[in-house]
């Protein structure tokens, strides 16, 4: 350990939350309602303004989300569900949940997104559904799951948990595949504390899932002339999203476009200083139309430095400097999919690469480029210090 006191903290992630925020809250608390209310209907429809969706709706997670969609689906056991293996275990967890078996597809070295290429070899007569997650923001080549789609007739989910801002052609994610589910968990682009929401072209994906996200009741609050007049018809599950976690996200939302700017100037700033490291890799961030969410930045160790990770994550937080790892294992070398799968180590390699070799840095609106050029130059004396 060293002596010297950081000369700046640099949290990876850190919520900002404002004034707004917390009169949008207190707002509620005073009053009467606190689920069933107009804040998230406001916030639905704030959402789909901002990512140009027709439908939205909002939900207790992102999870809630992945869930939903295999559950309008009808998904069940004997089917299967392609699932990119360098993701967030919620996003084959969601297949597990409905009885059908995520069939996992190895990263492209380039991006961290599902190498595209792979996929026909994974599809098979019980294949139903594609699961695509925009990693790190950088959105997957849609055009070409889409063609997949069309071929074998499978149902697209998008896992946009990191993609607010994540652009394809103009088009906002979510918008691309069936459905697309966010998440707004602490350290993502934006928070309600916990909290997702699901959008759609189709209106009818919306329309069900909105029931479903509610029990299966086939009348909303609202909707009822006399309390407690509803029938339900169909399953469904507790998976609203309450009016103090929506009043919180219409204040979010507010700000992201601000967030977005910040993150791709961090963003950009921060690959500016680092591309000059030889020690290191660097995803690609950009390519052609399209945008990036920019999530954070992930340094790929190259040898021998990879073997040195530990010291360097512990180094840079002597220095104040929060880092992360996404993620930190293939989700098919996680014990509950190895065990149940029989997967092993050696499968996945481009996603292993990123897991075992990658530290990720932040961008976030709590950060600017002063604070870039800080890591930059703790990065560099902290690969000297360790080698
Ligand atoms: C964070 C994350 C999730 C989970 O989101 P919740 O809102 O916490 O359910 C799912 N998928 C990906 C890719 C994530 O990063």
């Amino acid at each position: 350990m060293s002596d010297a006191v950081a000369k700046k903290t640099i949290p990876f992630g850190r919520p900002i939350i404002g004034e707004e925020e917390k009169r949008a809250v207190a707002e509620i608390l005073d009053g009467p309602i606190l689920v069933h209310g107009p804040k998230a209907h406001e916030f639905e429809d704030a959402f789909a303004a901002f990512t140009g969706s027709p439908y939205a709706t909002s939900l207790a997670s992102c999870t809630a989300g992945l869930h939903l969609a295999y559950f309008y689906k009808g998904l069940g056991p004997g089917d299967e569900v392609i699932v990119p293996a360098q993701t967030h275990t919620a996003t084959a967890h969601a297949v597990e949940y409905v009885g059908a078996k995520p069939v996992f597809v190895d990263a492209e070295r380039e991006t961290g997104n599902i190498d595209i290429d792979q996929i026909e070899d994974a599809i098979t007569d019980n294949t139903r559904a594609m699961s695509l997650v925009h990693f790190l923001g950088m959105p997957v080549d849609m055009d070409r799951i889409n063609a997949l789609a069309a071929k074998y007739e499978l149902f697209v989910v998008e896992d946009c948990a990191l993609a607010i801002g994540t652009y394809y052609k103009g088009v906002h994610a979510g918008l691309l595949g069936d459905l697309g589910a966010y998440s707004f968990y602490p350290v993502k682009h934006m928070t309600t504390a916990e909290g997702g929401m699901l959008i759609s072209k189709h209106e009818e994906v919306v329309a069900r899932i909105e029931r479903q996200k509610a029990f299966g009741v086939d009348r909303h609050v609202g909707e009822r002339k006399i309390p407690g007049q509803y029938d339900v018809d169909m399953l469904g599950f507790n998976y609203r999203m309450n009016e103090i976690e929506a009043a919180l996200g219409i204040e979010q939302l507010k700000r992201m476009p601000e967030f977005l700017t910040k993150r791709r100037e961090n963003y950009e700033a921060l690959e500016a200083g680092l591309k000059q490291i030889d020690e290191i890799e660097l995803l690609q961030s950009t390519h052609g139309d399209f945008q990036s969410s920019y999530y954070c930045l992930s340094v790929i160790l190259k040898e021998p430095l990879a073997a040195k990770r530990v010291d360097l994550i512990n180094s840079l937080k002597e220095k104040g400097i929060g880092t992360s790892i996404y993620y930190p294992k293939p989700v098919p070398h996680l014990s509950y999919y190895a065990q149940k799968y029989g997967y092993t180590v050696e499968q996945f390699p481009n996603a292993a690469r990123i897991s075992y070799r990658s530290i990720a840095l932040p961008v976030g609106p709590h950060l600017d480029t002063g604070d870039m050029e800080y890591i930059v130059e703790e990065f560099k004396n902290t690969i000297t210090e360790v080698q």
